[in-house]
């Protein structure tokens, strides 16, 4: 499994085209709110399961996106928020495939 495309669509959604010829479509909001890093995690645990967190617009912004060796993702944030490696399964995951 490995990425061969990947755009932001409308500012609003990533798309992640594999290998395999299927494609994951996430929410960058959904995306930033299961940013997998430990601060976010440790966030994401105390919340409520009816929370709905606000982001500013810096925060599901996409400024960059780098591959991690081949197992996943490294978003940069407009807000300079960097610390979460999505991982491949993950990412399908969150797209619900
Ligand atoms: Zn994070």
């Amino acid at each position: 499994m490995f990425p061969l495309q990947i755009r932001v669509v409308d500012k609003i959604d990533l798309s992640v085209k594999w290998d395999d010829g299927s494609e994951s479509v996430i929410k960058l909001n959904k995306l930033r709110r299961f940013c997998p890093c430990a601060t976010c995690l440790s966030e994401l645990e105390k919340q409520s399961k009816t929370y709905i967190p606000i982001f500013s617009l810096d925060q599901v912004s996409v400024k960059e996106i780098n591959t991690v060796g081949n197992y996943g993702l490294m978003i940069t944030w407009q807000d300079g928020h960097k610390t979460g490696i999505y991982e491949f399964p993950f990412i399908r995951m969150l797209a619900g495939n």
